[in-house]
């Protein structure tokens, strides 16, 4: 922890971490080393990990990277956070993100932009882009992050880590700030797939008291078939994700990846995801319509920030929510209030969720002729700080995430080689429900 501390510290200029709070991370420390002499048989014990801020935690400050929340205490963790602190993981601190994980790149934080440490000239993707750059930088050894649509799995991607999103409803959600709550899932961010599955084992299972949606499919030992032979796989290659808008660069490398697998036994079987495109217009309605109803809840009287002078309680609301989100927030409340208004919410809400079950269908329909698919995580390699000020370029590059997130489905990136300026690429592997184990054992064996 001691170790990581002043890593963290030495390269602050990173951006990756929010809060850091030495004295309650070396009571952990402390608390660990004196449960491992006296034998614990915690899985994790003594191995000191950060949490993305959307995580609350009753030792650190939460902000979510928002103006909204300066200020705020939670008085509990989230079971993110318990759950990964009885396998013995000590906190090291908070991480930067897009603010209320909404973005691709970490410039939508209220605190500060985090740089990605392969060159700090680029962004280090998103949401969790201060969980990818702290990894990457050896900021930490692992890392909790979420994805709604792809903020485990494109910062992975952009800084040549490993971050799993588990199937929807295997990771409790239960002090996960909410963005879009059908699509919201944790998981965990870090150097090999072999320290994802030892995370994640820690955090699955389930918390039906506490999160409605929460499976009860019980915790699994992910690590026991990491080593499993890829002989035989069927590996899907769907060719919407190989079209026109990727990248030579990161194409060279994902085909890379792909004749590994072969040499390892797999076989690669072309599919066809035909709504992919739609996931873009799809997504970009159901998490703002979704995130427009849970961000309802700061208004000033319950959490954080609330202005200063206002004349009366709807003053204060507008003046505190005007003060406290930043634009793109504020972008995507204006869009979900719009698409759920009488009116509009046949033509754009009702439609998209019409869409999203067929996407999910298409992927039952892929997995009659494969048992994984794989495809770049994202269409490039990470890009210049300030180099996608229009919010659309942005929603566009989640295109090879989107998919799999509206299907609820588990979704991995794994380093699969380096593109243009030596940045890394990371190759996405997309399991059926409940297929993390397999997902893990095939990036384990690529790496
Ligand atoms: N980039 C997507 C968005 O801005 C995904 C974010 C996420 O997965 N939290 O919504």
């Amino acid at each position: 922890a001691q170790h990581f501390l002043a890593r963290a510290k030495a390269h602050d200029d990173l951006g990756a971490y929010v809060h850091i709070n030495e004295d309650v991370t070396l009571a952990q420390a402390r608390a660990a080393d004196a449960a491992i002499a006296a034998g614990s048989s915690a899985p994790l014990a003594g191995v000191p990990i950060a949490h993305k801020d959307l995580f609350v935690t009753k030792d650190f400050p939460t902000t979510a990277a928002s103006k909204m929340l300066a200020g705020y205490q939670s008085p509990f963790d989230a079971t993110m956070v318990s759950r990964l602190a009885d396998a013995g993981c000590v906190t090291l601190g908070k991480l930067n993100m897009d603010e209320f994980a909404m973005g691709s790149a970490n410039e939508n934080s209220a605190i500060g932009k985090v740089l990605n440490p392969w060159d700090k000239a680029r962004v280090p993707g998103g949401s969790s882009g201060g969980s990818a750059a702290a990894i990457a930088a050896r900021l930490a050894p692992g890392a909790t992050g979420t994805d709604t649509g792809g903020s485990i799995r494109q910062p992975a991607s952009f800084c040549g880590v490993t971050g799993i999103k588990p199937t929807y409803g295997r990771a409790s959600r239960y002090g996960m700030i909410a963005f879009a709550s059908s699509l919201d899932q944790a998981g965990p961010m870090a150097r090999s797939a072999e320290d994802c599955a030892l995370m994640l084992s820690a955090m699955c299972g389930p918390d039906a008291d506490r999160d409605s949606t929460s499976l009860d499919t019980p915790a699994e030992d992910f690590t026991l078939r990491l080593n499993d032979s890829l002989e035989g796989l069927r590996i899907g290659i769907p060719k919407e994700f190989f079209g026109d808008g990727l990248a030579a660069d990161v194409r060279a490398a994902i085909d890379g990846a792909l004749k590994e697998y072969e040499k390892l036994g797999a076989r690669l079987v072309p599919i066809s995801l035909p709504r992919t495109e739609l996931s873009i217009p799809v997504y970009y309605i159901i998490a703002p319509a979704e995130a427009s109803s849970n961000l309802s809840r700061f208004d000033g009287v319950k959490f954080g920030h609330r202005a200063k002078d206002y004349t009366d309680l709807l003053d204060m609301y507008k003046k505190t929510r005007a003060e406290g989100f930043g634009d793109e927030v504020k972008r995507r409340i204006i869009i979900g209030t719009y698409v759920l208004s009488h009116g509009y919410y046949d033509a754009y809400y009702l439609q998209a969720q019409k869409i999203r079950r067929m996407i999910a269908d298409d992927f039952q329909a892929a997995f009659k002729e494969c048992d994984v698919i794989a495809g770049p995580a994202a269409p490039t390699v990470a890009w210049a700080l300030g180099g996608k000020s229009d919010p659309l370029a942005n929603y566009l590059a989640d295109i090879y995430t989107l998919p799999a997130s509206l299907a609820g489905l588990p979704g991995m990136s794994v380093p699969a080689g380096f593109g243009e300026g030596g940045m890394p690429v990371g190759l996405q592997l997309i399991g059926n429900y409940f297929g993390e184990a397999r997902l893990l054992n095939a990036a384990h064996r690529l790496q």
